[in-house]
């Protein structure tokens, strides 16, 4: 039986340093001389992580490092930890902002794209820098840290804008604040009334499990509602650690959901992805999103078709509980913002009758009602007025035809 991760990697580490998540961000790898000396790695490796050394962050923890499987190249945790060759490939039509963030940020903590909520960027760094990280361009540290000047700022911001109901922190990882700093932003943003709901987008249930402690977790408990949105990508990071940090949280009151981003050789199957949603769903953490690879500098490798997610979404709908089936969502190339795809069920509509496909495949009708007329007579009552239909957007084609 192979020696566990740590045991080989780490035999003089103590228990209480291996859990003291300072320990583990003190002794991340976070050059190639470092990882070499603990893994040995494939030349494309090495390589890579030469060539990226001057575009992207190496850091690792100890904890997600001893996740590796020293004897495959393609261990999905390997491969979302270790650079290769391709990564420092450039190809057409890759973008450095894919989700045109920038073109949204009307201070510099913060991006506003969509009506009602926003994104507030905490800091910069991560326990463990992806090779996905579609945000590197702040978290590789060439936009600098974030201060709390500009957090502030931000704060400012949000007291002005009273359409924005929900907040998502991220960055970076939020959770790598120490508790006092994170309570100190959590309160700033609760003394704003129109916010109704938090939510922090963080990788250490992952990557730092040890991080989420009964302190943390009373701590976020006091800002319900709160839910903390985790990134797992495959169920080999399903360890009794992450279990233990998840059960915390979500003991304390506070719910976790899973962002899973789908990755060519990581976990672009049905099984990968259906065992970990189900583990996700073990330790009560609720699939939410499996999001379509973005089109992001250096990620090619990592890119599926369209068809694949979709072929995933078919394998799991129907075939396991319907919790356990995540929204499969594209993230549109230059900011249009977010949309779901699914297969395709439909069939035909025949006379009041639609024809459906089940998930085996085999046809079924669904007769329509006769009465078609959906308002609800009540919403006037509890809703008040109907708002006015807003003016419809000109389409460019017809702008150009008109100027
Ligand atoms: S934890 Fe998130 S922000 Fe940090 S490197 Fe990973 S994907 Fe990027």
């Amino acid at each position: 039986m192979p020696i566990a991760g740590r045991d080989r990697l780490f035999p003089r580490v103590s228990d209480a340093e291996w859990q003291d998540w300072r320990w583990q961000q003190r002794n991340a790898l976070r050059s190639l001389e470092a990882l070499e000396r603990l893994i040995p790695l494939t030349e494309d490796e090495r390589e890579g992580s030469k060539r990226t050394a001057s575009v992207f962050r190496l850091g690792i923890s100890p904890y997600y490092l001893s996740l590796i499987d020293p004897d495959h190249p393609f261990c999905p945790v390997r491969m979302q930890a270790i650079p290769v060759r391709a990564e420092a490939v450039a190809h057409e039509g890759e973008l450095r902002d894919p989700l045109g963030e920038d073109l949204h940020r009307p201070v510099r903590a913060l991006v506003h794209k969509y009506p009602d909520r926003v994104l507030l960027l905490a800091l910069d760094h991560c326990s463990v820098y992806c090779r996905h990280c579609t945000r590197r361009r702040i978290t590789g540290g060439a936009e600098g840290g974030i201060t709390r000047e500009e957090l502030a700022e931000a704060l400012g911001y949000l007291r002005d804008h009273r359409e924005v109901r929900d907040v998502l922190i991220s960055g970076g990882d939020p959770l790598l604040l120490s508790t006092e700093r994170l309570v100190e932003l959590l309160e700033g943003i609760r003394e704003i009334p129109h916010v109704e709901i938090v939510r922090i987008g963080t990788r250490i249930p992952v990557c730092l499990p040890m991080r989420v402690d009964d302190t943390l977790a009373r701590a976020l408990r006091r800002f319900a509602p709160l839910f903390v949105v985790t990134h797992f990508n495959h169920a080999k990071e399903i360890t009794p650690e992450a279990r233990a940090a998840c059960e915390m949280l979500v003991d304390h009151g506070v719910p976790v959901e899973n962002q899973a981003v789908l990755m060519r050789r990581v976990n672009s199957s049905v099984q990968s992805i259906k065992d970990l949603m189900q583990k996700c769903l073990t330790m009560r953490v609720r699939p939410y999103y499996l999001h379509q690879m973005d089109v992001a500098e250096g990620l090619e490798h990592l890119r599926t078709p369209l068809s694949q997610g979709i072929a995933i979404l078919q394998g799991l709908r129907g075939w396991t509980s319907g919790l356990a089936v995540p929204h499969l969502a594209v993230d549109l190339p230059g900011g249009g913002g977010k949309v779901t795809l699914q297969p395709d069920y439909f069939i035909e509509r025949r006379g009041d009758r639609t024809l459906l496909r089940n998930y085996r495949g085999e046809p079924y009708a669904y007769p329509e009602p006769r009465e078609t007329d959906c308002r609800v007579p009540y919403d006037e009552v509890f809703y008040g007025p109907p708002p006015r239909a807003p003016a419809p957007r000109r389409s460019l084609r017809v702008a150009r035809r008109s100027s």
